[in-house]
């Protein structure tokens, strides 16, 4: 049974400032990582083997430099990591990205059975949280969102049960395998790598699957196969703040600072 973890490698938007200018993001010397929420659904697909067994490949589809992010999945104990890397690839939307992540999993369902892909709820860059939806829709599989505790598997039974982080509520679900899972950070604490797993995942294999592998029809991927069109991207202005009280009022005092504020500025009214 394989179990497939998706994982980008983004920008640490921690540092990440956009050109007043051109109102692009200034991407030079900013460090990459990988992606918050995927740590943690890599973290689910390490617990789901190591609790229900199953063979873990971790894919990424990104530039050459995108090894790095598989790199660090290898010296956590992933089986198999697969780069989808291929100049067409490139300038892809949702849509055209998770058409690349699809043909890669149907393509290796074609070894092993699929029991569970898995994904993180969203990017801290692109922040849609529209492509594990994406390709679960085009697999055809059962897509299980927001997920922060796995509750039950039965491979023989092909049947799974989660619980989804909602807002202000939790849902029981149970769903078919295969299925898909988008992870929230709540469901689990990723592991740190041991020193000996992490000087092996710098000689440890990764596989490179350009276009010639999946065999895709290049308009339907990279920037050909991308509907999504950016029209601008800014900074939204804010306020620099106040800070009401001198830290030596009483609380009730700073209470009736903070109202009258609001009552002066008309953002709400008695
Ligand atoms: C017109 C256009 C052009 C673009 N050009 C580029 C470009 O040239 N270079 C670029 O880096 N970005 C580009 N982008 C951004 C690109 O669309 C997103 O990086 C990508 O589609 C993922 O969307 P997201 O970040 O919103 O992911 P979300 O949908 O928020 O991600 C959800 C989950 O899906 C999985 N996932 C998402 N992306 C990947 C991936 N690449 N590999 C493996 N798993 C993944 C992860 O598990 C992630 O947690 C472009 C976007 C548009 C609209």
């Amino acid at each position: 049974m394989l179990i497939v973890a998706c994982i980008k490698q983004v920008p640490d938007t921690t540092q990440v400032q956009i050109d007043p200018v051109t109102n692009t993001l200034i991407r030079d010397g900013i460090p990459f990582i990988v992606n918050p929420y995927d740590t943690h659904a890599l973290e689910e697909s390490l617990r789901l083997k190591d609790k229900f067994g199953g063979t873990v490949v971790v894919l990424t589809m990104g530039p050459p430099n995108a090894e790095a992010a598989l790199r660090k999945a290898l010296s956590l104990g992933v089986d198999r990591a697969i780069l989808l890397s291929d100049r067409v690839f490139g300038g892809a939307d949702t849509l055209a990205t998770s058409m690349v992540l699809t043909a890669a999993i149907e393509k290796l369902s074609q070894e092993d059975e699929i029991g569970f892909v898995l994904c993180g709820k969203q990017t801290i860059d692109g922040d849609t949280a529209q492509v594990g939806p994406g390709i679960a829709t085009r697999m055809s599989i059962e897509q299980l969102t927001l997920v922060d505790r796995v509750e039950n598997v039965d491979y023989s039974d092909k049947k799974v049960t989660v619980r989804r982080k909602l807002e202000g509520r939790y849902e029981r679900v149970e769903s078919r395998l295969p299925a898909m899972i988008t992870v929230v950070r709540e469901i689990n604490r990723p592991r740190y790598p041991t020193v000996p797993m992490r000087l092996a995942s710098a000689d440890a294999k990764v596989e490179l699957w350009d276009n010639t592998v999946l065999n895709l029809d290049v308009n339907t991927i990279g920037l050909k196969g991308s509907p999504t069109w950016v029209s601008k991207i800014f900074s939204p202005e804010r306020d620099k703040g106040e800070i009401i009280g001198d830290g030596i009022n009483k609380p009730e005092e700073t209470a009736e600072l903070l109202l009258e504020k609001l009552l002066d500025k008309d953002i709400i009214s008695i």
